[in-house]
């Protein structure tokens, strides 16, 4: 017997598989580069084992309930899954059909068009601007089933307006997920975006809040987009030990993230400065990364590599060329990087 048929799309797929080495400093996936806040590790460490016998309750009530308080909505306007990439995913097959348009912006998180393929939706690429910003009118009016706009954006670290963002809501024939990853960073709140009825904002805790290992990620929607989304999603997607550290993270690792959010925001400003002292041109950021772009970006990931420290090399991205995405951490870790970057020249 030969292998059964997959569906047919699936055949463009590749598994993701990002780099599998440890580094000394992993500069490369815009992790919290201080660790785990301490009020989740100690809900990590003092978890009860006994409860990981029991089902977690299956859309997350609790947690539903501390996110609601911290962006400042009610609960039935939460749904948190698996990652973040698990709402954008359940989001995109809850608004389209298979063969429907979604457009987005071109680069731009690289797991959005893995995504849209996974749902067999067709890809409208659009690019972006000279100053690096998402097209705002040709995405308003891409005549997309589904839209994607990230904001601030991955790689480029560039955010749009509100007013912006309230435009292509305003003017997009379908939903528009609107990915807040790095809202903590910088740009201005797209929370307000989901009061039309006609958006998901999604947010992560994989990012500021420093828990990528737990998976949790939410979207601020109507309670209408709220349920269809958990239809897509499915029940129980969040774990009981990642429910139990998220929600100590929301009631009492608020202050630290603060602080670490306030360092990154200074350690960004003077690492750009000191690359464009060393006759670099990063790019403007909102969020905990500096894009720079370079020559060649295998020459330099190669020089990082070697010193024991990790970057995210993209080779010709559109409209930029190569370029190194740079997680931002605490200074120690920026200045080897600096240290290896200036040496190169
Ligand atoms: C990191 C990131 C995410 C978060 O993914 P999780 O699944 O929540 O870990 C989502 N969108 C963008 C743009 C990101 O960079």
């Amino acid at each position: 017997m030969s292998t059964p048929t997959i569906r047919q799309s699936y055949e463009r797929i590749s598994i993701y598989s990002p780099p599998v080495e440890t580094w000394r400093i992993d500069l490369s996936d815009n992790t919290n580069l201080w660790g785990t806040p301490p009020a989740a590790s100690a809900a990590i460490r003092s978890f009860d084992p006994v409860l990981a016998s029991k089902y977690p309750q299956p859309y997350s009530t609790e947690l539903r309930a501390r996110l609601a308080d911290y962006v400042g909505v009610s609960p039935d306007m939460i749904v948190v899954g698996c990652g973040s990439d698990d709402i954008i995913d359940s989001a995109m097959r809850a608004f389209a059909e298979p063969g429907d348009l979604i457009c987005m912006s071109d680069p731009t998180f690289s797991m959005a068009p893995v995504f849209a393929k996974m749902n067999g939706l067709e890809r409208a690429p659009i690019p972006l601007r000279e100053d690096l910003t998402a097209d705002v009118d040709r995405l308003a009016t891409a005549k997309a089933r589904i839209t994607y706009l990230c904001s601030p954006d991955n790689p480029t670290g560039r955010a749009v307006s509100f007013s912006a963002a309230e435009e292509i809501v305003g003017n997009a024939p379908g939903l528009v997920i609107v990915d807040a990853a790095y809202a903590e960073f910088g740009g201005e709140s797209m929370t307000a975006l989901a009061e039309g009825g006609r958006a998901v904002v999604t947010r992560t805790m994989s990012k500021a809040f420093g828990l990528a290992g737990l998976r949790i990620g939410y979207g601020i929607a109507s309670p209408e987009i709220v349920i269809a989304i958990e239809k897509a999603r499915g029940p129980y997607k969040v774990n009981v030990v990642a429910e139990a550290a998220a929600i100590a993270a929301l009631q009492n690792d608020l202050p630290w993230i603060r602080t670490r959010v306030g360092d990154v925001v200074a350690n960004r400003d003077r690492f750009s400065l000191a690359l464009r002292e060393l006759g670099y041109d990063p790019i403007p950021s909102e969020a905990n990364f500096v894009l720079v772009p370079v020559k060649s970006c295998r020459f330099l990931v190669e020089r990082l590599n070697r010193a024991g420290m990790s970057v995210r090399g993209f080779p010709s991205l559109s409209g930029i060329g190569d370029a190194l995405r740079i997680t931002i951490g605490p200074w120690e870790m920026m200045q080897e990087c600096l240290d290896v970057i200036g040496a190169a020249r």
